[in-house]
């Protein structure tokens, strides 16, 4: 979680130092070099500042990488039998994980931005049919970009319960080709429509390396919570809140707007907003 936050204000430092901050990573490399050649006083000098920051990219993406892989082998969180996020070890075991289902539809991205512009990390979980155009297609790649995770919630929203075998795997596996071939790796996490899983649909989403969750609460998709200020104010201030909450939110106008005050009114009750990569995965 720390690294999540300071990913970004480090190369954000870096790249003032070297030529002026851009707004965001994945437009900074091209432009800022273009200012920078403008700027430069001697070809020695743009050839210098280009060097080093190619070298910040460099050590940048090598960190990312490393961070990952020790996050992997050493998970801090499991998700238990009802949905909750519990500490292996000792890690902080106030905190709360954001999902947001049946995305990318319409809000996800700004979903993401807000949740970006706050630090805080969560869970996209995506169904296949929101993944067939060029733009649903980049939708989800900046999400990812910006570092959320990816889950699979079937191709088509259906309930795994109505479906044979031989359906239901053509639900699950077909998302996973179509994240990987959008992203360049598969979903990590699974959460089936409606919370209904199979013994089938459990087993197959493991096999495929995916932890499977459910949640433990949410309420965007009652009516009278289909108002942002009546919905930050629910899900911060349910009973339901406590240590390992897993939050159930979707891909909605209200929810979109009740994110920033969300993540406030969360972090004000003092929960850590819990980063899914830390979540341990199916050996
Ligand atoms: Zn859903």
């Amino acid at each position: 979680m720390k690294r999540f936050l300071l990913f970004p204000t480090l190369f954000c430092l870096s790249a003032v130092l070297i030529s002026g901050c851009a707004s965001t990573e994945q437009t900074n490399s091209e432009s800022d070099q273009t200012e920078s050649t403008k700027s430069a006083s001697s070809e020695q000098e743009q050839t210098k500042e280009n060097a080093e920051e190619e070298n910040v990219e460099q050590q940048e993406a090598e960190e990312k990488q490393a961070e990952k892989q020790e996050e992997q082998q050493e998970p801090q969180y499991k998700v238990s039998e009802v949905s909750s996020i519990v500490p292996i070890d000792d890690a902080n075991e106030q905190v709360a994980l954001l999902t947001f289902d049946d995305a990318p539809d319409k809000h996800a991205l700004e979903i993401a931005e807000s949740l970006k512009e706050a630090d805080a990390p969560a869970i996209f979980f995506v169904n296949g049919h929101f993944l067939t155009t060029d733009e649903e297609k980049e939708t989800l790649k900046k999400i990812h970009d910006m570092g959320f995770a990816i889950g699979n919630h079937t191709y088509s929203h259906a309930n795994l319960n109505d479906l044979t075998e031989e359906e239901a795997k053509e639900e699950i596996i077909k998302v996973n080709e179509q994240v990987e071939e959008i992203i360049g790796e598969k979903p990590e996490f699974f959460r089936a429509p409606f919370g209904e899983n199979t013994d089938y649909s459990r087993q197959l989403a493991e096999d495929e390396g995916m932890t499977v969750m459910n949640w433990t609460y949410g309420y965007d998709w009652e009516s009278q919570y289909q108002d942002s200020d009546a919905l930050a104010d629910i899900m911060v201030n349910t009973e339901l809140l406590g240590n390992g909450a897993n939050l159930l939110m979707h891909d909605r106008e209200w929810t979109a707007q009740a994110v920033p005050n969300i993540v406030t009114g969360l972090r004000d009750k003092g929960y850590e907003l819990v980063d899914p990569e830390t979540i341990e995965r199916p050996s």
